[in-house]
C-alpha cells in the first residue's frame, strides 16, 4: 500500500494558479468586445484540436491552463461579446463567474437539505424573488433547472399529473381509465420547439400538440382557440394545458394572457406560461401591462441564462401552488432519508422536481441580483429594448431592408429586400416563387457571411415561411453603435451577395 495521499494541492500553490486565472478572466473580459465572435477553425480542426490520448500520467496544471489559453480560447464562440445575436443566449455576468468557483469549491448538492443547507435557502429565497420581479405568486413552488427545455417539461408533467382524472402517477398513460388522448394548446407560428421535447419525454407523442393559429401580430387567436378546444372535446380528446407564449422566439410577441387564463378557467385546463426568453421583460414597469394575466399561470417557464444575462446553465420553473408540484414529483427511499425530520431538516428540492443530485444553481443568480439590484436589471433590460426599436427604426428607414413586426422585447427578425426587387415586383409578400427563394437564399447568404466574418453572430430563422434575419439582443453589453455598426455590414454584405448573384444569372 503506498503512503496516503489526497493529491490536493498546497495551498500556496492553488493560489498562485488561481490568480493566475483570474488575470486571465479578467483580460478576456477587457477583449471580449474587440475579439472575432465567432471562431476561424473549421469543425473538423476543432474536433482534431481536442482528440488526445487519455492521460494516463497526471499533467501539471500551468500546462493545462496554457491548453485554455491555446486552443480553447481560439475556438470558442462569445456569447459575451456585444455583437453576438444568436438563438437566445444570455451574456454572463462577472460576479456570477466568480460565483461558479465560489459554489463548486465548497460543493453542495441542492438535491436535499441535509447536504445544503445555505443553498437550499439561497435557491427559495431567490425563486421568490425572481416571482416578485414579475409580480408572480412569491409563495410559489419552483425552482432552478437546466433550462427552458427542463422547465417546460417539469411544468407539463405538474399539469399532467394535476388534470388527469385518475391518479397518472401510478397508473401512467398506459391506464385503462384514460378516456382519450391528452392534447396541449400553443401559438402555431410562436410557439417553441422545445414543447416537442417535452411531449417526447412524456412519451405523450407529438400529435397532442394542438398548434393554434394566429393573428397578424404573432399572437395566439383566442377565438380559434376556443373553437379547437370545442372541436377536440367533441372528438373525445383530453384537453389538459394551454401554453401562453411570453416573449416569442421569432417577434418577441407576447400572447394575450388574460384571455388565455380565462379560457383556461372555463374549461378547467393548466395555464403554462412559456416565458423562457420574454418572461422577465414584466419587470419594467413600461412593458408590465403586456404581461397581463401572467399572474394567473398555474406555472412559468423564465430562463435566467437567457435575459437575466446568467452564464449557463440556468433554468427557471415556478408553479403557483408548491403543493402541486410535490404532487407531481415526490417520490421516497431508504437512502433519500437519513433522519427523521427535525428542526434540522428543510425542503428537500428533490421531492418538488426531475433532478435528484442538484448543483447550486442559484448562487449566480443570487449574487447578480444583488450586485445589479433591480434597478440595475431594469437598465440592462431596457438598453436592449431600446437597442431594438432603434434597430427597427433604421430598417423602417431603409430601402434595401424589411420590416416584419413590432420590436416588443429584444428579438427582431427582418429582411434584406434590394430595392431593384421591390421596384420591379412592388409590395412584399406577392413575388413569384423563384424571387421568394432568391430572396430566402440570399437572407441566408448574409447572416452565413457576417458569421464567418466574426463581426458578429446573426442567425436566421422563418417568418410567415420567409427566411429573416434574426437578431436577439440580449447582451448587457449591447449598445446602439452596436447595431448600427452590424446593420451597416448587413446592408454591405447584402449589396455585394445580391451583385454576385446577379452576375452570376
Ligand atoms: C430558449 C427557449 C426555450 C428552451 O430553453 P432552453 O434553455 O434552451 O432549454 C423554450 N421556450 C422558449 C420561448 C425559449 O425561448
Amino acid at each position: 500500500m503506498a503512503e496516503f495521499n489526497d493529491m490536493d494541492m498546497a495551498p500556496e500553490d492553488f493560489k498562485a494558479l488561481g490568480y493566475q486565472v483570474i488575470d486571465m478572466i479578467a483580460d478576456y473580459y477587457k477583449s471580449v468586445r474587440d475579439v472575432p465572435v465567432f471562431p476561424e477553425s473549421k469543425s473538423h480542426e476543432v474536433k482534431e484540436t481536442f482528440t488526445q490520448q487519455l492521460p494516463y500520467a497526471g499533467e501539471n496544471p500551468a500546462a493545462i491552463l496554457d491548453e485554455w489559453q491555446e486552443k480553447v480560447l481560439p475556438n470558442a464562440t462569445h456569447l459575451g461579446s456585444p455583437r453576438y445575436f444568436g438563438f437566445v443566449n444570455g451574456s454572463g455576468t462577472m460576479i456570477a463567474t466568480l460565483a461558479e468557483a465560489l459554489a463548486a469549491s465548497v460543493n453542495m448538492n441542492v438535491g436535499a437539505w441535509k447536504p445544503s443547507p445555505a443553498a437550499t435557502e439561497i435557491e427559495r429565497q431567490t425563486i421568490a424573488w425572481i416571482a416578485e420581479l414579475i409580480g408572480y405568486n412569491t409563495d410559489c413552488g419552483g425552482q432552478f433547472v437546466s433550462g427552458g427545455t427542463m422547465a417546460n417539461i417539469t411544468s407539463l408533467l405538474t399539469a399532467l399529473r394535476n388534470t388527469a382524472d385518475y391518479d397518472s402517477t401510478t397508473e401512467g398513460l398506459q391506464s385503462e381509465k384514460r378516456r382519450g388522448q391528452f392534447t396541449v394548446y400553443m401559438s402555431a407560428h410562436e410557439g417553441h420547439v422545445s414543447i416537442v421535447r417535452a411531449v417526447d419525454v412524456l412519451n405523450l407523442g407529438r400529435y397532442a400538440i394542438r398548434r393554434v393559429p394566429d393573428k397578424a401580430d404573432f399572437t395566439m387567436d383566442t377565438t380559434a382557440l376556443r373553437e379547437m378546444l370545442a372541436e377536440d372535446k367533441r372528438n373525445g380528446m383530453i384537453p389538459f394545458c394551454v401554453i401562453g407564449q411570453a416573449g416569442a422566439i421569432n417577434t418577441g410577441a407576447i400572447d394575450p394572457l388574460e384571455e388565455i387564463a380565462d379560457i383556461c378557467v372555463e374549461n378547467n385546463l393548466w395555464f403554462h406560461v412559456d416565458g423562457a426568453c420574454g418572461a422577465v421583460g414584466a419587470m419594467l414597469p413600461e412593458k408590465r401591462p403586456l404581461y397581463k394575466g401572467m399572474e394567473r399561470a398555474d406555472s412559468i417557464t423564465l430562463d435566467p441564462h437567457k435575459w437575466l444575462y446568467i452564464p449557463y446553465e440556468c433554468g427557471c420553473v415556478l408553479v403557483k401552488d408548491a403543493e402541486k408540484m410535490r404532487r407531481a414529483f415526490s417520490i421516497s427511499a431508504p437512502y433519500l432519508r437519513g433522519t427523521l425530520p427535525t428542526e434540522y431538516s428543510g425542503l428537500d428540492y428533490l421531492e418538488c422536481g426531475p433532478q435528484m443530485s442538484r448543483g447550486f444553481r442559484a448562487l449566480k443568480v443570487w449574487m447578480s441580483l444583488k450586485h445589479y439590484g433591480v434597478e440595475g436589471y431594469r437598465r440592462l433590460l431596457n438598453q436592449n429594448v431600446d437597442c431594438a426599436s432603434y434597430l427597427d427604426g433604421l430598417v423602417q428607414k431603409a430601402a434595401d431592408f424589411q420590416a416584419l413586426h413590432a420590436p416588443t422585447l429584444f428579438i427582431y427578425s427582418f429582411r434584406y429586400l434590394p430595392a431593384d426587387i421591390t421596384s420591379q415586383y412592388g409590395e412584399a409578400g406577392n413575388y413569384p416563387e423563384e424571387v421568394d427563394n432568391y430572396l430566402n437564399n440570399l437572407n441566408q447568404q448574409i447572416a452565413d457571411d457576417i458569421q464567418h466574418s466574426g463581426d458578429a453572430f446573426i442567425m436566421t430563422s422563418r417568418v410567415r415561411g420567409q427566411v429573416v434575419l434574426r437578431m436577439s439582443i440580449c447582451s448587457h453589453r449591447t449598445t446602439r453603435a452596436d447595431i448600427a455598426f452590424v446593420f451597416e455590414r448587413l446592408r454591405e454584405i447584402g449589396k455585394m451577395r445580391h451583385q454576385i448573384n446577379e452576375r452570376r444569372n
